[in-house]
């Protein structure tokens, strides 16, 4: 039988007891992060243009529909049972960033750094990790 290790205080490294807000040893908070922080916000997926796909990364939400910054900059609004197929590729998806600003920041170094090739802007991708962030 696989024993569940409870959580542990990042700052002292001792465990605590689930439902527990701070650590009995350090007081440092120990809240869990929610996996996604912002939703979806970050997650890329890969949209089909014509004869050719094109991944688009999903930088908000307006009137009930998914925003998307297609690489070259075109952005396009998706309603949410339309969205393309997530993109398995992409660096930020199932990746370590845990946040939407994360993801975005991530994708926006990869590309500034030439570590990626894809066609975003990285001003783009900042400037959405900030709305996102502000909201
Ligand atoms: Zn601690």
């Amino acid at each position: 039988m696989l024993a569940v290790r409870s959580g542990f205080c990042r700052a002292c490294g001792r465990d605590h007891d689930d439902g527990d807000v701070r650590c009995s040893h350090c007081g440092w908070d120990v809240v869990p992060l929610p996996a996604q922080a912002f939703g979806a916000v970050g997650v890329v997926h890969s949209v089909r243009r014509g004869l050719r796909r094109r991944l688009a990364v999903r930088v908000g939400d307006h009137e009930g529909q998914a925003v998307l910054l297609v690489e070259g900059g075109d952005r396009q609004s998706v309603p949410h049972d339309a969205l393309p197929d997530v993109a398995k590729l992409a660096p930020t998806n199932g990746y370590s960033a845990r946040s939407s600003p994360g993801r975005l920041l991530q994708l926006a170094a990869g590309v500034s750094s030439g570590a990626t090739k894809y066609k975003w802007q990285p001003a783009d991708l900042h400037a959405a990790a900030v709305a996102v962030a502000g909201d």
